[in-house]
């Protein structure tokens, strides 16, 4: 049980750390500003993390993401990926990677693959192997050690560690990781977005190795990128029977930067601009969205905006809603509620 610091109301679905509840921050924002600010210190300093994107003007210059970081010589980036070092810009580039990778056979626990080709055989005999599930193939999973967001309920938050260290991985080693039975590359993490070149580079080359058979290319993602990268990675996933796997955390923009860390201005623009492409291919769908239900914070009114924002551009894009489990800076809430479904599976019973 927690307490907001601004209207002292106390629940479970209030965030220890956030220290303050929704109805203030979407109702006044600037008088929650300071606990929020508190609460990002504390998840970004135990990582030595910048807490905002470094803006030296001198500085380097990175576009990858919203973020936009320029750095002075010492400095860090948001995703930390790269550091200005006596002037040059060191760090991730597009021939190293932070990168890992694992095989998962299909059908996997793919946020798209209630729809997609390796899940449902979507789209054969073009982009899949099979007309139903792709039983015996795999798909290669990339794992990018960094994000561009600050996510305090994030699942997979030991990637920070490794975003500090030295970028290695080439391109063409990943690429040669796609062996015979792999017909699906997903790129998520952290996220891809501020790794995205890479990401693109590998995929070339992957294709291009499998040249003749189905090799789909798909990206899991906040959507914060530059939107020219964005319109390369949406070309390859569109050609390849491959998609784009959107995640829109929350609307309402404070919302967004006290749970993310940064503004969801991008994140819609940049999914109006994949809109676009939908109708070029409609089976397997090019793009699928997704919101995890943060219990006390993702509710009702949240999903609704984003629900009307999606179905405005395209009502025929899936739209998944992912189950909360407790993580990272927000262990003290609890699991998404099942009680809405209980609810109307009564309903059902008495109907
Ligand atoms: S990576 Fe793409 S094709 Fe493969 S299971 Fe996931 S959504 Fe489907
Ligand atoms: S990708 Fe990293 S370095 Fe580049 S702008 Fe985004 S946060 Fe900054
Ligand atoms: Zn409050």
């Amino acid at each position: 049980m927690a307490r907001c610091r601004h209207c002292g109301k106390e629940s479970r679905l209030i965030s220890q750390i956030l220290g303050a509840c929704l109805d203030c921050i979407r109702g006044d924002l600037a008088a929650v500003l300071p606990y929020i600010e508190r609460a990002r210190s504390q998840a970004r300093n135990q990582f030595a993390l910048p807490v905002h994107p470094p803006k030296s003007d001198p500085g380097l210059w990175c576009r990858i993401c919203v973020n936009e970081c320029r750095l002075a010589p010492g400095d860090r980036s948001y995703c930390g990926l790269r550091y200005n070092e006596e002037g040059r810009l060191r760090g991730a580039r597009v021939d190293k990677a932070n990168v890992s990778w694992y095989y998962d056979s299909l059908p996997t626990n793919c946020v798209a693959d209630w729809v997609c080709a390796g899940g449902t055989g979507a789209g054969y005999s073009q982009f899949a192997y099979r007309s139903g599930t792709e039983f015996g193939y795999k798909n290669l999973a990339v794992f990018y050690q960094a994000c561009s967001f600050d996510c305090l309920f994030c699942q997979n938050w030991h990637y920070r560690e490794l975003a500090l260290q030295e970028s290695k991985v080439s391109a063409a080693r990943l690429a040669d990781a796609v062996d015979e039975y792999t017909s699906c590359i997903c790129y998520f993490g952290g996220d891809p977005t501020p790794q995205l070149p890479h990401s693109i580079r590998a995929a070339r080359l992957a294709l291009r190795q499998n040249k003749g058979r189905a090799l789909r290319i798909c990206w899991e993602t906040n959507g914060s990128m530059h939107l020219a990268l964005l319109a390369q990675a949406a070309e390859i996933a569109l050609d390849s029977g491959g998609c784009i796997k959107f995640d829109l955390k929350a609307w309402d923009e404070g919302l967004h930067l006290a749970l993310c860390g940064v503004s969801n201005k991008r994140t819609k623009e940049n999914l109006q601009l994949l809109a676009e492409y939908t109708e070029k291919r409609r089976s397997p769908p090019f793009l699928v969205a997704s919101t995890l239900l943060v219990p006390g914070y993702i509710d009702k009114q949240e999903v609704s905006q984003i629900a009307e924002f999606i179905s405005s551009l395209d009502p025929d894009i899936p739209y998944s809603l992912l189950a909360f489990y407790p993580h990272f800076m927000m262990r003290d809430l609890p699991t998404t509620s099942t009680t809405p479904r209980n609810a109307w599976q009564q309903q059902r019973h008495k109907g």
